[in-house]
């Protein structure tokens, strides 16, 4: 507890934030996202942030910290970001740095939410299943004050893959967030266009069809030309960051 005291460190601002919708006092303090479709059409982008956490440093700086919980772990992967996938944490970034004046973007974290069930009673090995069950994956900013910040978070070196929270600089970051942008663009531009067949993308084994809600509404047959299912090459990568 000591220690935690005398270094500085992330610290919950808020939770449940809504972005381009109004909080609980019926004031909308961060904006939507403004998406531009290159129809040149605009779409506000809104939703609603887990939890934001902050720091301040001894100089004066302030940096924001995204939080979303998930009840499963969750890599952040570029091509999967650039698939329309896993949008949120940088969407969620971008909403951020709209809304919070004097902050500097520090990353966006998936917090793994769940019950561990280890069928074992060797300590060492029921904490080595669960850190491994709950660890949280994302993107940090490049910088020894934030990452010692962020700890117990473990970070990724560069180029290194065996943990899950990528190192970035500030421009990387941009890039991510304005990647998952023109996803977004992407697939409004081809709503308005009338596209809407089910395009149903695969990001691992599983495919989404197998769990989804709504096979009904969709009619989605891959026996139908253009009805297939795309899967994500992580093998090719798309060379913005590490991720
Ligand atoms: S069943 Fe249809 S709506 Fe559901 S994931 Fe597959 S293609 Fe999409």
């Amino acid at each position: 507890m000591r220690s935690f005291q005398q270094k500085p460190h992330f610290l919950p601002m808020a939770a449940e934030v809504p972005f381009g919708t109004p909080d609980a006092t019926g004031k909308t303090r961060i904006p939507a996202i403004q998406i531009k479709t290159s129809d040149g059409n605009t779409v506000a982008f809104s939703g609603r942030i887990d939890r934001i956490d902050v720091l301040e440093t001894a100089d004066g700086k302030k940096y924001f910290m995204i939080v979303d919980n998930k009840m499963s772990n969750k890599e952040v992967k570029q091509n999967s970001i650039v698939a329309g996938l896993q949008l949120q944490l940088p969407l969620y970034i971008r909403a951020a740095r709209l809304g919070l004046d004097g902050y500097e973007a520090a990353g966006g974290l998936y917090q793994p939410i769940k019950d561990v069930l280890v069928a074992s009673e060797d300590t060492d090995q029921i904490n080595t299943q669960i850190d491994k069950e709950l660890q949280t994956s994302g993107m940090i900013l490049d910088e020894e004050l934030v990452q010692e910040a962020a700890k117990p978070v473990r970070i990724a070196r560069r180029l290194d893959t065996n943990d899950t929270v990528s190192a970035v600089s500030a421009d990387e970051m941009y890039a991510v967030e304005d990647c998952a942008i023109g996803a977004v663009a992407d697939r409004v531009t081809l709503i308005y266009r009338g596209e809407v067949s089910p395009k149903p993308v695969k990001d691992g084994m599983e495919s989404p069809c197998t769990w989804c809600d709504h096979p009904n509404a969709c009619k989605h047959d891959s026996t139908i030309p253009g009805c297939k299912i795309v899967e994500i090459d992580h093998k090719r990568r798309i060379e913005i960051t590490q991720l």
